[in-house]
């Protein structure tokens, strides 16, 4: 496994979670959320698609509770018997949220979240309604420990935003919906590209539902790039974006979860997600996606990265500049060789990137 820190929290987030839309309810559900954690696994999104689940999670978790990080939505509805329903009622939200702490077995809530809103009215009614003041009430009790948002759309997480009410966000990442395809594809991909930099600079984290664009990325038959990505493809796309800290997967067995598991031993070329770029809209081409197809590169420099920190550095996000400062090389080690350019897909002109990457950071002062 492997782990990112949230920067606003200080929590130590493994790079997969696990979302709950699929987990079996009974014994099933039980063994595969014990296999998580035996896997490294420390972050769960309860959206569950059944109330059951928190009854699993119970069951499963209550033992190891502290070694575990719950997202848990205020606006998702859920009691005995129900299936998952959306609300903005605060009587209705309360009662569930009381109802789930005592299914999970639980006192405190790590990442309360400002439930799914994808309108600019339900983020004025959840501020106006109470449901905001109560979950941010609940923050300053220490039920919750931290306040995250949901939503779909780029504009009104940038509303969000504006308040700085939340250091975690969950938004619908995939190479699909990046490139204008599929349910959740709102946004441009230039728009989408600077929330993802937008969170970085302010320290918001990035918790990731869809990452297979709800599998239609991993069928030849509804991939819009014409042939599947696999599982560990679409993960590495969407680590590689800016602020994600965490990718919550769907797993609806064990052998699910051990191939979602199986990431972290996979090579480099089984990762790699560069048959998207014949795709590639046009206000993202000639963008690097930092893939890193293009490596090795004879100078060692890990283009992605560099490539990374420049755009994050550039869009406000000072912990970016040291980070390149830091890095062992950097573009000024570039020998305009010409290698990236040959083989990007993206079709980055990495030579002239370089350059204007040394120039930039040359001119601000260390
Ligand atoms: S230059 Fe192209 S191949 Fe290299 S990291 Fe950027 S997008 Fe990927
Ligand atoms: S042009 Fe520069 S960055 Fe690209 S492969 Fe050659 S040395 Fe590496």
């Amino acid at each position: 496994m492997e782990y990112r820190i949230n920067r606003r929290t200080n929590d130590t987030i493994s790079v997969l979670g696990l979302g709950t839309g699929s987990l079996p309810a009974g014994d099933e559900g039980v063994r595969i959320l014990e296999a998580a954690v035996e896997g490294g696994i420390n972050y769960f999104d309860l959206a569950a698609a059944e109330s059951t689940t928190f009854t699993t999670f119970g069951r499963a978790l209550a033992g190891v509770r502290g070694k575990v990080r719950y997202q848990v939505h205020f606006g998702a509805l859920y009691g005995p018997g129900k299936s998952y329903a959306w609300t903005l009622n605060p009587d209705k939200i309360r009662a569930s949220v009381d109802w789930q702490l005592a299914e999970l077995k639980t006192d405190y809530i790590d990442y309360g979240f400002i439930h799914c809103l994808d309108e600019e009215q339900d983020w004025q009614k959840y501020q106006k309604n109470g449901v905001l003041r109560y979950l941010l009430d609940l923050k300053d009790q220490g039920v919750v420990h931290h306040v995250g948002f949901s939503t779909h759309t780029p504009k009104v997480a940038n509303l969000i935003l504006d308040e700085d009410v939340a250091d975690m966000m969950l938004f619908s990442i995939n190479a699909a919906y990046d490139y204008q395809h599929g349910e959740f594809a709102h946004g441009s991909g230039s728009e989408r590209m600077a929330l993802y930099q937008r969170c970085s600079a302010m320290g918001v984290g990035i918790s990731v539902m869809k990452p297979f664009s709800g599998g239609q990325l991993l069928s030849d038959k509804t991939s819009p790039f014409g042939r599947a990505l696999s599982t560990w493809q679409c993960l590495q796309y969407v680590l590689d974006k800016p602020a994600v800290l965490s990718v919550m997967a769907g797993a609806g067995s064990l052998a699910q979860l051990h191939n979602l598991l199986g990431f972290f031993e996979a090579s480099a070329e089984e990762r790699d997600y560069s048959l998207i770029a014949s795709l590639t809209p046009g206000d993202l081409l000639g963008r690097c996606v930092y893939c890193n197809h293009c490596q090795p590169c004879p100078a060692d420099i890990d283009v992605g990265l560099v490539n990374k920190y420049y755009d994050l550095a550039r869009a406000g996000d000072e912990l970016a500049v040291d980070h390149y400062r830091t890095l062992g090389v950097r573009a000024d080690s570039c020998m305009q060789c010409g290698h990236c350019n040959m083989r990007c897909p993206f079709h980055t002109d990495q030579m002239a990137r370089m350059r204007e990457i040394e120039a930039w950071f040359a001119s601000r002062k260390a």
